[in-house]
C-alpha cells in the first residue's frame, strides 16, 4: 500500500536518459519503488497517460530570499515545476549577519529582495532555518553570502580581511556550513563583496572547498585592481585553481553586443577545464537583465552603507559630482537603456514601467539625475532591467547561444528571479518553461537533455542529496507536465502571467500544485 501512486507517465528521471513508460510509488516523502505498479494500492492515484514526469526543478539563482517569507504559496516558482531554490546568490542576503548590522542592510539591498517579515532572525544559519523550513511552499538552500559575512566584520567599508579579519570570517563559513549553507556565494559588482581582492576569495573558497561546497560567484567588471588579471571569468578561474573549490559562474552568457560570440565566451573556461580546474556555469534564458541601480556606483559611493548613501543623495552639489563620475566611468547605454520594475514607494508607482529615459523627461531631470533622484525619493527601495534588444534577429541570437550552451554538459538552469515590485523581469514566472517550451521547439533539443540541466546536474553540483533524479529512496519531489503544452506566457509587458502545461507539482511526496485547483499546504525543506 502506497500513499501515492502516479502510474503510465513517460519518466524522465533526471539523468539524460531518453523517456521510458513506467509508474511511481511514493511513501511519505520519498520515492519507494519505480516500475509496473498496476496491482498495487494507493491512498491516492495520479494517472499521468500521455505526460511527462520528471523531477522537480531546482533554481539555482533565485532572488527570492524575503519573498517567499512574504508570501510562502510563491505560485510563480511552483507554477514552472520548480521544487527547490537556492537562495542568496551573489553574496546579497542577510545570513548570518548581526542583528545590530541587518536592518541597515535590508534597507540597502530593499531594491532587489524587497523587506522581510520584521521578526525574520538571519543571524546563523540555524537561527533561518525555522524561517523556511515547511513553511514554504517549495525547498529552499541558502548560500553563505559574502556580504553579511564581511558586514559581520568591516561593516560597508573598503577593508581587507587579512590576519584576524580573515580568521573569523572563515571561521564564520565554516560555522555556517556545518549549518547547512549550501555554499560560498559573492557578486563582485555589489557591495561590500567588491571591496575584496583575490587573495581573499582564494581564502574563502578554502574553507568551502574543504566542505565540499561550492564557490558561485558574479564576476566582478568593478574594482578591477583589486582582482588578479583584472577580475572576470579569469579572476573567478584563478580562485578555483587555487582553492580546488568547485565554481559556479552566474549567468554566464552573451548579450547583445556579443550576440553569436560563444567561442570567446568559453576559450578560458576550456583552457581551465583542460589544467583539470572544476568549473560548472549558469544562465537563464533572456537576452537581459535586472538589478539595482547601486551597482553602476564605485566603491567610494557605497562607504559607510545607506546612510551615507542618503546623505550624498540630499545634496544637489554631491548629485552633479556623481552624475559627472558616471558619465565618465559607467556603461552609459546601461543606464539609459534601463526600464523602472521596482518602485518601494507606493505614491510613486507610475514610475515602474518608464524607462530611465521617459522618467527623466517626465521630471525635466538629465537621465543619471533621475536614477539619484528616484534613490533618494524611494531610499534605495528601487529596481530595473536593461530593454531588449530592438534588433528581434540580435534578440534571438542571444538565445540561440544560451540554447548551445545549456546543451553542454557544464551548464544549468538559474532564473535570477527579482521577484520584487510592479512591472519584474519576466524570468522569474517564465525562465524554466520558456526553455522547455519554445525554446527547446524553436531549437529542436531533446527534452531529456534539458531536465538534466535542471535537475540531476545542478543537484550533483551544489551536493543536493536526494534530490534532481527520479530514483528509489530519493525525495519525490515531481512535476507532471504535458511536453507538447508546456510554455512560458510571461512576457516583458505582461510579466506575470502563468505558465502553461504543468499539470500538478509534488514536493517532498505532497501534492504542491495542481493547475485544476488552489493547493495551500507548505511542504517544502530547509536543505
Ligand atoms: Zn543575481
Amino acid at each position: 500500500m502506497f500513499d501515492l501512486i502516479i502510474k503510465n507517465g513517460n519518466i524522465i528521471d533526471g539523468t539524460g536518459s531518453k523517456p521510458r513508460k513506467s509508474d511511481i510509488g511514493i511513501n511519505g516523502d520519498k520515492i519507494i519503488s519505480i516500475g509496473d505498479l498496476k496491482n498495487q494500492e494507493a491512498k491516492t492515484i495520479v494517472d499521468a497517460e500521455g505526460l511527462c514526469v520528471s523531477p522537480g526543478f531546482i533554481d539555482t539563482h533565485s532572488h527570492a530570499d524575503f519573498d517567499i517569507l512574504r508570501d510562502p504559496q510563491h505560485i510563480y516558482g511552483i507554477s514552472q515545476g520548480v521544487t527547490t531554490e537556492i537562495l542568496s546568490p551573489d553574496g546579497i542576503g542577510i545570513v548570518p549577519l548581526d542583528k545590530s548590522k541587518s536592518k541597515k542592510h535590508i534597507d540597502y539591498l530593499s531594491g532587489i529582495l524587497g523587506h522581510p517579515p520584521e521578526d525574520f532572525d538571519g543571524t546563523s544559519f540555524e537561527s533561518a532555518k525555522k524561517f523556511y523550513h515547511k513553511k514554504s511552499k517549495i525547498n529552499v538552500a541558502v548560500f553563505a553570502g559574502h556580504g553579511p559575512l564581511r558586514l559581520n566584520l568591516t561593516g560597508m567599508n573598503d577593508i581587507p580581511l587579512e590576519g584576524d579579519l580573515l580568521k573569523k570570517a572563515k571561521y564564520k563559513l565554516e560555522e555556517s556550513l556545518e549549518q547547512g549553507a549550501a555554499g560560498f556565494s559573492t557578486g563582485l559588482d555589489y557591495y561590500p563583496q567588491t571591496f575584496s581582492n583575490t587573495q581573499e576569495l582564494i581564502e574563502l573558497s578554502k574553507v568551502a572547498k574543504s566542505k565540499n561546497r561550492v564557490y558561485s560567484v558574479h564576476l566582478r567588471s568593478h574594482e578591477k585592481h583589486r582582482a588578479f588579471a583584472n577580475g572576470g571569468i579569469l579572476e573567478a578561474i584563478e580562485v578555483a585553481r587555487r582553492s580546488e573549490v568547485s565554481l559556479l559562474v552566474e549567468h554566464y552568457r552573451t548579450v547583445e553586443e556579443t550576440a553569436g560570440q560563444i567561442d570567446v565566451l568559453l576559450e578560458p573556461v576550456e583552457k581551465a577545464k583542460k589544467e583539470g580546474v572544476d568549473i560548472t556555469m549558469e544562465t537563464y534564458s533572456y537576452p537581459v537583465g535586472c538589478t539595482i541601480p547601486l551597482i553602476f556606483f564605485p566603491g567610494d559611493f557605497h562607504l559607510g552603507g545607506i546612510d551615507n548613501i542618503m546623505s550624498i543623495l540630499a545634496d544637489q552639489e554631491k548629485r552633479d559630482y556623481w552624475e559627472k563620475e558616471l558619465l565618465k566611468n559607467a556603461p552609459r547605454h546601461d543606464i539609459e537603456g534601463a526600464m523602472w520594475t521596482s518602485i518601494g514607494r507606493e505614491d510613486m508607482h507610475d514610475y515602474a514601467g518608464l524607462s530611465v529615459i521617459d522618467g527623466a523627461k517626465k521630471d525635466n531631470l538629465s537621465p543619471i539625475q533621475h536614477v539619484l533622484d528616484i534613490m533618494y525619493r524611494t531610499k534605495l527601495n528601487c529596481g530595473f532591467r536593461v530593454i531588449p534588444p530592438q534588433s528581434i534577429s540580435k534578440w534571438r541570437q542571444v538565445e540561440e547561444d544560451i540554447m548551445n550552451l545549456l546543451q553542454r554538459p557544464d551548464y544549468v538552469v538559474g532564473s535570477d528571479s527579482v521577484p520584487t515590485g510592479q512591472t519584474l523581469h519576466p524570468r522569474a514566472y517564465g525562465c524554466f518553461t520558456r526553455i522547455l517550451g519554445r525554446l527547446r521547439r524553436r531549437f529542436n533539443i531533446p527534452i531529456e537533455l534539458l531536465i538534466n540541466r535542471m535537475t540531476k546536474l545542478p543537484a550533483d553540483k551544489i551536493g543536493l542529496k536526494g534530490r534532481g533524479e527520479i530514483k528509489e529512496n530519493n525525495f519525490a519531489d515531481l512535476v507532471i507536465f504535458d511536453s507538447e503544452e508546456i510554455n512560458d506566457l510571461a512576457t516583458f509587458e505582461d510579466p506575470e502571467i502563468l505558465s502553461v502545461g504543468i499539470n500538478k507539482v509534488f514536493v517532498n511526496g505532497n501534492l504542491a500544485f495542481d493547475k485544476r485547483k488552489e493547493v495551500t499546504e507548505l511542504n517544502g525543506y530547509f536543505i
